[in-house]
């Protein structure tokens, strides 16, 4: 199977970081922390309000260098690969937030000891790049993605977040990577 996975909030526990540095910045962009609304917005990587772009723009790597994995991320994802399963990381991650974007992604993956077969950055929108990179399930905490994904024909799995949990979807949901371990085995048999 070729798996599509995102980074943040999928891979990695973002947000908590995202929330710790808007708490230590956010008021030298606005009054109130008002960056703390748009905080979804940040996750979906789509950035169209100006000072949240800003602040983004001059802390997305202070913040990144925080962001650890969640918990049994690198063991399935290593089992998965190891069993055969073609792993492509496809995240929104782009040269506008980190300069060389397929470079650090690359270099975070590697220390952390994520084995994978494809990076894929700059990509907020991704069903037609799951199509013609034949991705049979694109795992993603964002759930127009997997809706996306799903309406052209592929399977999308939602990964529960403290942003997408009380939206809801038509897509099927997990909590934590040992879920989505077992989501794949039910698939496949
Ligand atoms: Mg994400």
């Amino acid at each position: 199977m070729r798996i599509g996975i995102d980074i943040d909030d999928t891979i990695t526990d973002s947000i908590e970081q995202v929330r710790k540095y808007m708490h230590k910045y956010g008021h030298l962009y606005c009054k109130n922390n008002e960056l703390k609304e748009k905080e979804a917005e940040l996750m979906r990587g789509t950035l169209k309000d100006k000072t949240l772009s800003l602040f983004f723009q001059n802390h997305s790597i202070e913040i990144s260098n925080h962001i650890k994995l969640k918990k049994d991320a690198k063991k399935v994802i290593n089992k998965l690969h190891d069993e055969g399963h073609e792993i492509i990381i496809i995240t929104a991650r782009s040269d506008n937030y980190y300069k060389d974007a397929q470079e650090y992604c690359s270099n975070y993956l590697k220390k952390n000891g994520i084995h994978y077969d494809k990076l894929i950055t700059a990509k907020v929108y991704k069903d037609k790049l799951c199509k013609n990179e034949h991705i049979d399930l694109m795992i993603d905490d964002a759930i127009d993605t997997c809706e996306s994904v799903e309406k052209m024909g592929m399977k999308g799995l939602v990964f529960n977040s403290e942003i997408n949990r009380n939206k809801q979807t038509i897509c099927n949901r997990v909590n934590n990577w040992a879920e989505v371990y077992d989501y794949i085995n039910n698939l496949e048999n």
